[in-house]
């Protein structure tokens, strides 16, 4: 489709989103980066963070678990550990694994920080994201 791109957002949990959209920007491991139709074929990891797309007038907000993104003119596939578009994010649920992530930080000897800090970082950007309103 001229001047589209197809992104798909796909986990393990299966398929979050498959449309055509007019750009995208997501969180790579190296930062923020922005995507047209046509684009040059790319490969990146992705940190947890947050992809945006735009449709015409449609705006979407998702939440991103790491994973990767795969690119090209005119097909993106991100492939996530998780993911949710910010309408379906639980804001309680995000911010009572935040609560538990904290408190077994404050175990200092027996846990494992890197994960305990994703833990905090899922839920940190998942309430950031849950505050962005798609419109449509
Ligand atoms: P929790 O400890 O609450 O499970 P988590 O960060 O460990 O949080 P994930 O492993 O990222 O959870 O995701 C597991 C599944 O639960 C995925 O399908 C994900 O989309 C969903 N999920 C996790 N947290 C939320 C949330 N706050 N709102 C909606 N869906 C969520």
């Amino acid at each position: 489709m001229e001047n589209k791109i197809l992104l798909e957002i796909v986990t393990p949990y299966g398929s979050v989103f498959s449309d055509q959209v007019d750009e995208f920007s997501a969180t790579g491991s190296e930062g923020e980066f922005g995507v047209l139709p046509g684009h040059a074929p790319f490969l990146t990891t992705l940190k947890i963070g947050m992809l945006t797309y735009k449709k015409g007038q449609e705006t979407g907000f998702f939440f991103v678990n790491s994973g990767y993104a795969e690119i090209g003119p005119d097909k993106a596939t991100i492939l996530a550990d998780s993911a949710e578009r910010a309408e379906d994010i639980d804001i309680e649920r995000a911010k009572a694994a935040m609560k538990r992530a904290e408190e077994r930080m404050k175990q200092a000897e027996k846990i494992d920080f890197a994960r305990a800090t994703a833990a905090i970082q899922r839920a940190t950007i998942r309430v950031q994201v849950a505050e962005k309103k798609g419109s449509k």
